[in-house]
């Protein structure tokens, strides 16, 4: 670079008391303006065609135009995979009637941890404990922050320094490094793997059962699925076995299904059917199949959950106002037929394949006026958040066909808000069932300005 060059090269402080910058700062705040800057003249630091007398006001307008750019890190997403529990698109939506009354109870101040009769401290999981309770018909509950919370919980409070017996096909890895076999040494207790990788049954467990045994614990295979010649003890006997050795049934869920039933989920999935085939403790996820926050909700016991709630580690891993809030909001909906559809993993599971179809049809319909060629497809969703592995949902979208899918998908992540869809050979799908109402016309807005159509 030359000294003459180098000399029109903007002092970054001389930017910065631009007025049309320093207005910049008020809304994003001075760190930021600063950084844009930062970039911007590195950018032109690297590329001298761009140096000059108007340096200043040129950095300054990329500044500008790069800050206004930049959508919040955290930001909505449309989802059109057609996976209903998305663990990268933040799992279950909440909904705005759920949404809303959160917000409400958390904007402000709220009985969190007051008790109402004596205006003495209270205890957050007394808030919900009756209403989760009702999910499955349990002795006890408790919230914790997350599924995998709740099993560490259980297991140390329950299980430290005691075997735990848990059959070679259920020793998983969920996501994110959570493996059933670490929980268990994380906790302090032992694990006594016992069976096969296809097979184990009661008679397993029982052999393996000892003086130091603790529980027999069992887990949902949540992601993967295993057929041919494979055997897995029902639970009830499970339980029997369990009970007569004198030790619990723990059973880590995953998901969770809540009455009524869906068709894409096994009955034998809901929190209910556990409970009654003699499962002692469970517990699963807020905001995969219940649908509500991020959480970990215990079911079981009244002396096992007692237990957990008095454990110092249940003060680590407790949940917040919000979690608390949205899952009220989300639990108290299920006992009300008619407000269910207020919970969109439901609401989005129970759509018909033929009002997904209806509803391609009027994108492909207002995409054409646009000059963008959108074809309807058949497609297959799933429930997604490792609850039924294998089950397909079928359902319809559109197919944006383009011979670069990958560039096309590229595109549609760019545009605001970005668009999450499906590679195929011949192009994007889009599937309809996870655009949320009232997103239609921000997705073919997207879609527009990804594929360089007039809006
Ligand atoms: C999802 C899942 C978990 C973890 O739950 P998080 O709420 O994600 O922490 C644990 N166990 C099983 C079987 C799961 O499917």
């Amino acid at each position: 670079m030359t000294a003459e060059r180098r000399g029109h090269r903007p002092a970054i402080g001389a930017v910065l008391t631009r007025p049309d910058v320093a207005a910049l700062v008020e809304e994003h705040g001075h760190a930021a303006v600063v950084e844009a800057v930062r970039t911007v003249v590195a950018e032109l630091g690297t590329r001298g065609d761009l140096m000059g007398p108007d340096a200043g006001s040129v950095v300054a307008g990329r500044a500008i135009a790069l800050l206004r750019r930049q959508p919040r890190r955290l930001h909505r997403v449309i989802n059109g995979t057609g996976i209903v529990i998305h663990t990268n698109l933040g799992r279950a939506p909440l909904g705005a009637e759920i949404a809303s009354r959160a917000v409400e109870v958390a904007a402000g101040y709220s009985n969190l941890e007051l008790d109402g009769l004596s205006g003495r401290r209270g205890d957050r999981q007394d808030l919900l404990s009756d209403l989760l309770c009702r999910l499955g018909g349990a002795e006890a509950a408790m919230v914790v922050n997350n599924g995998a919370a709740a099993l560490l919980l259980a297991l140390t409070a329950l299980c430290r320094g005691q075997e735990v017996v848990v059959s070679r096909g259920e020793l998983i890895e969920i996501g994110g490094g959570f493996r059933i076999p670490d929980i268990l040494r994380l906790s302090g207790a032992r694990l006594v793997e016992v069976g096969t990788t296809n097979r184990t049954r009661v008679s397993d467990y029982v052999a393996a059962w000892g003086p130091r045994t603790g529980a027999f614990l069992r887990v949902h295979q949540s992601n993967f699925k295993i057929s041919g010649f494979v055997a897995r003890p029902p639970l009830k006997e499970l339980a029997g076995a369990a009970h007569e050795h004198g030790v619990s049934l723990l059973e880590d869920v995953g998901s969770g299904l809540v009455p009524p039933g869906l068709p894409a989920v096994a009955a034998e999935d809901r929190l209910s059917a556990s409970l009654a085939a003699g499962v002692d403790l469970l517990c699963c996820s807020g905001d995969k199949l219940v649908g509500g926050s991020q959480a970990g909700i215990v079911l079981g016991r009244a002396a096992m959950v007692t237990r957990m709630r008095r454990h110092p580690l249940a003060r680590a891993l407790r949940p917040d106002k919000l979690q608390l809030a949205v899952l009220e909001e989300t639990v108290l909906r299920y006992a009300i037929p008619g407000r269910l559809r207020e919970i969109p993993v439901w609401r989005m599971l129970q759509l018909s394949p033929r009002e997904l179809e209806a509803r391609a049809r009027t994108w492909v319909g207002a995409l054409a006026h646009s000059g963008v060629a959108a074809q309807v497809v058949a497609m297959e969703g799933a429930v997604g958040g490792g609850t039924t592995p294998g089950r397909t949902l079928p359902s319809f979208g559109i197919l944006l066909e383009d011979s670069h899918p990958a560039r096309l998908r590229r595109y549609l992540l760019g545009v605001e808000p970005p668009v999450l869809g499906l590679e195929r050979e011949d192009g994007v799908a889009i599937d309809a069932r996870c655009v949320l109402p009232g997103e239609d016309d921000l997705l073919l807005s997207a879609i527009r300005a990804a594929c360089g159509a007039v809006p």
